[in-house]
C-alpha cells in the first residue's frame, strides 16, 4: 500500500496549531478561575502557610461563606477543624457537603471517608463505624476496613473482625490467617473463662488449621489440655509448637516442665528443651533445664552447672545472677546484699519488648497493649535482644 506523506505534511502543523490553541483556552481558563476565587481563600492559605490555623481557619470560613459552592473550600476547611480537634466543626463541615444535591460522586465518598476520620478522631466508635460502612464498594473501601478491622479490635468484637479480615483476605489485602488464628483464641479464652472447656478446644483447635505457622493456639491449647487434665496432649501440643515454631519454645518452656512432671515424662522434655538450646540458647530454655534437672536426681549443684556453661557464650546478667544465688560467698553476711543489688539489676532484663514501639513488659502479649500490632513481641527477653 502506497503511503501518502503528504498527509503528514499537511497533518502535522494543524495538529501543533490546535494543541496550541487547547493550550492558550486552559491558561485562560485557568487565569479567569483564579480571578474568580475569593481573595480570602488565598489570605487564609497564605496564614495555612504560616501555621497560623486560626487566622487561616478565619479566611477560609468567610471564603465559604462569599462562595457557599466551592467543595475544595470545604474539604480544607474540614480537615483544618479536625487537626486542632474541633471534631465538632469538622463533623458539621463534612456533613454539609454530603447533605448538597450537586456533589459529584467522588467528592461524597471523599466527604463520606472525611466524615468516618473525624468521627474516629473523636472516638465516637459507633458512628465512625457506621460512616466506614458506607464505604464498602468506594475508593475509600480497603482504608475504611482497615480502620472497621482496628475499631472491632479494640471493642474485643471477635466474630466482626474476623468477618472484615475474611473480607480483605479475599480482596488480597494481605494475609490475615494469623490476626483469625488470635481472634478464635481470643473466643476461646472467653469460653474457657466461663468453663465451657470443649467449646474452647475445638475454637482452638480450628485456630491451629487457621495458622499452623502461629505459636499462640498451640500453646494455649496445651495450657487448656493441662487443666483439663490430660497432660500427654498438653505435651503433645507443646512438641508440636517445638517443630511448627521453635523460635517460640521459650514462652512455653516452663509449661513443657510442669505437663512433663504431670506426664511423667520428664526425659524427653529435658531431650527436647536441650536439642533446641543448642540451636537457640535461650534464657528460658536454660532456666527449664535447669529447673528440671533440679526436681531430678542430679540435684541443684550439677543443675547450676548449665548457667556457667551459658556464662562461657553469653554475658548474661541474669544467668550470673541466677547462679550465684546458689553459691556461697567468702563473706556470706554480704551475700544477701549482693544478691538483692544483682536482682534489682537483672530485673529489667527479664522484660519483654515490643519490636513495634518499644514498650516493655513483664509478662509476654501477643497483642501490644501499646502500639495494638499483633505478634511485636520476640519471644526473647530484653536481655537477648
Ligand atoms: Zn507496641
Amino acid at each position: 500500500m502506497e503511503f501518502d506523506l503528504s498527509w503528514i505534511v499537511l497533518g502535522l502543523p494543524i495538529a501543533f496549531g490546535l494543541g496550541w490553541l487547547a493550550s492558550r483556552l486552559d491558561m485562560r481558563q485557568l487565569r479567569e478561575d483564579s480571578r474568580r476565587a475569593p481573595k480570602a481563600y488565598f489570605k487564609g492559605l497564605n496564614y495555612l502557610l504560616n501555621e497560623q490555623q486560626d487566622q487561616a481557619i478565619d479566611a477560609f470560613i468567610e471564603a465559604v461563606q462569599n462562595d457557599p459552592d466551592t467543595t475544595e473550600l470545604h474539604f480544607a476547611l474540614g480537615n483544618l477543624f479536625r487537626r486542632r480537634g474541633e471534631y465538632n466543626r469538622a463533623v458539621r463541615v463534612h456533613e454539609h457537603l454530603l447533605s448538597r444535591g450537586d456533589l459529584s460522586r467522588t467528592d461524597r465518598e471523599r466527604a463520606q471517608h472525611a466524615l468516618a476520620l473525624d468521627f474516629l478522631k473523636a472516638g465516637l466508635l459507633d458512628r465512625a463505624e457506621d460512616a466506614l460502612r458506607r464505604l464498602e464498594g468506594t475508593a475509600f473501601e480497603a482504608q475504611a476496613r482497615m480502620a472497621l478491622l482496628a475499631i472491632y479490635e479494640r471493642s474485643r468484637d471477635w466474630p466482626q473482625a474476623s468477618d472484615i479480615a475474611q473480607r480483605m483476605q479475599a480482596a488480597h489485602q494481605g494475609d490475615f490467617s494469623t490476626r483469625q488464628a488470635h481472634y478464635l483464641c481470643e473466643q476461646a479464652l472467653t469460653h474457657a473463662s466461663h468453663g465451657e472447656l470443649d467449646a474452647a478446644r475445638t475454637l482452638l483447635e480450628r485456630a491451629v488449621d487457621t495458622a499452623p505457622q502461629a505459636a499462640r493456639a498451640r500453646i494455649e491449647l496445651a495450657r487448656l489440655h493441662q487443666r483439663m487434665g490430660n497432660a500427654d496432649a498438653a505435651l503433645q501440643a507443646l512438641n508440636s509448637l517445638a517443630d511448627a515454631t521453635p523460635a517460640a519454645l521459650p514462652l512455653a518452656a516452663s509449661l513443657l516442665v510442669e505437663v512433663a512432671g504431670q506426664a511423667g515424662k520428664a526425659p524427653q522434655a529435658h531431650a527436647l528443651l536441650v536439642h533446641h538450646y543448642e540451636q537457640m540458647p535461650a534464657l528460658d530454655l536454660l532456666e527449664a533445664i535447669v529447673a528440671l534437672e533440679t526436681a531430678g536426681a542430679q540435684g541443684s549443684a550439677v543443675a547450676r552447672g548449665w548457667y556457667v556453661r551459658h556464662l562461657e557464650h553469653e554475658p548474661s546478667l541474669v544467668a550470673a545472677t541466677r547462679w550465684l544465688a546458689g553459691e556461697q560467698l567468702a563473706q556470706p553476711e554480704v551475700q544477701p546484699q549482693v544478691q538483692r543489688a544483682l536482682e534489682h539489676a537483672s530485673k529489667p532484663l527479664t522484660r519483654y519488648r515490643c519490636a513495634a514501639c518499644g514498650f516493655e513488659a513483664r509478662q509476654h502479649f501477643w497483642q501490644c497493649p501499646g502500639c495494638q500490632t499483633w505478634d511485636s513481641y520476640p519471644a526473647r527477653r530484653v536481655e537477648e535482644l
